[in-house]
């Protein structure tokens, strides 16, 4: 398929501050936008970032099948673009296209246009310590139609945005017993809009508290520990690596399955079961449960200081550079920044 490109005039780039980036508030000059009609993937082009016309009864907004990934593009040492295991986010977006009956994307869309946007776009890719380019892929339904059924026309698009580091100290969680993120049968398991939309008010409460995020707990029980915010939740319970399995209501998270892999190759046992709230507040009080971490692209680890549990909080330990999350956080940092060598294939360069 052709990608027709349209330049922009004059880049913007110029007035970005790159030594003050704020996530996901300042985007590169172009995007990719592809449209699906007739039963097909039609065009790819890209054009200057900028505002879209559309109806007012275009479906999306109105019915939300509406789907997104998240992924970090580095600058290394040589200059080069590294991208960090796009190929699961482009196979993870096509499982979230299927739960949400929109059309599946083929890779030379997903993946090639992104090459060749990155291209473009090469000098929006910082180049410095902990900024990367976050990229935006996402797909809505275009259907000028006020009716609840699967739309027959699409866009997709991908923007990037220039970022600085996500999560600096670490987190104040609360663990959440009354909403519920994800239910057995329900759409947890994809990027889909309304799973963020719907997550908004019970983080908002727990923020007025005084916490920065919530851990959501199972919809049936509320008695397992499940996720927090965009990340994944890991533990060291008594030197095991700990973390929910994945299914319904989990995110398979890119991250997740990136720390797993690291964790089994340095010979950690990892543990993918469902822990107890339970388990969890006794093993900080005895000591067993030595780290909990979050794992997911925009923060790759962010170390929890703090679980409040039923207007108690429990304190796990002072991060140390010889955790299990500060050895894992370095790995993989050096491994997108092509620092070391990429024995696992995970680096895609541009
Ligand atoms: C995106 C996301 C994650 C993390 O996935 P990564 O591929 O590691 O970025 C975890 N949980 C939820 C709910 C998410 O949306």
């Amino acid at each position: 398929m052709e990608i027709q490109i349209h330049p922009i005039g004059k880049s913007r780039i110029d007035e970005v501050d790159f030594n003050n980036l704020a996530f996901g508030r300042s985007f590169a000059d172009h995007m990719l936008i592809a449209e699906y009609a007739n039963g097909a993937w039609q065009s790819m082009t890209i054009q200057p970032y900028g505002p879209l016309s559309y109806q007012p009864a275009m479906m999306s907004i109105h019915y939300g099948q509406s789907i997104f990934e998240g992924m970090k593009g580095y600058r290394s040492a040589k200059g080069d673009v590294l991208v960090f295991r796009p190929e699961e986010n482009f196979k993870r977006f096509n499982k979230s296209a299927v739960r949400m009956c929109m059309p599946e994307i083929p890779e030379e869309i997903f993946l090639g246009g992104l090459k060749k946007l990155l291209e473009i776009d090469n000098a929006w890719v910082p180049n410095k310590e902990g900024c990367s380019l976050y990229i935006r892929p996402f797909m809505f339904a275009t259907d000028e139609y006020v009716g609840v059924s699967p739309s027959t026309t699409y866009k997709f698009i991908i923007f990037n945005c220039p970022v600085g580091s996500y999560y600096s100290k670490p987190l104040k969680v609360r663990v959440e017993t009354e909403y519920i993120r994800a239910a057995k049968g329900g759409v947890g398991f994809a990027k889909n809009a309304g799973n963020y939309g719907g997550s908004l008010f019970a983080t908002q409460k727990a923020m007025q508290a005084g916490y920065d995020q919530i851990i959501w707990t199972d919809a049936a029980t509320h008695q397992y520990v499940e996720e927090a915010g965009t990340m994944n939740l890991m533990f060291m319970v008594g030197g095991s690596l700990v973390t929910a399995p994945t299914g319904d209501t989990i995110l398979d998270g890119v991250t997740r399955k990136s720390v797993i892999q690291i964790a089994k190759d340095w010979g950690i046992d990892v543990q993918e079961r469902q822990l107890s709230v339970k388990e969890l507040v006794s093993g900080i009080l005895d000591g067993s449960v030595t780290e909990a971490f979050g794992a997911g692209t925009a923060a790759v680890i962010a170390p929890i200081q703090t679980i409040g549990f039923e207007g108690k909080d429990y304190q796990l330990p002072d991060k140390k550079d010889s955790d299990f999350s500060s050895k894992v956080f370095t790995e993989i940092n050096q491994i997108r920044l092509g620092e070391i060598e990429d024995s696992r294939g995970w680096v895609w360069k541009v």
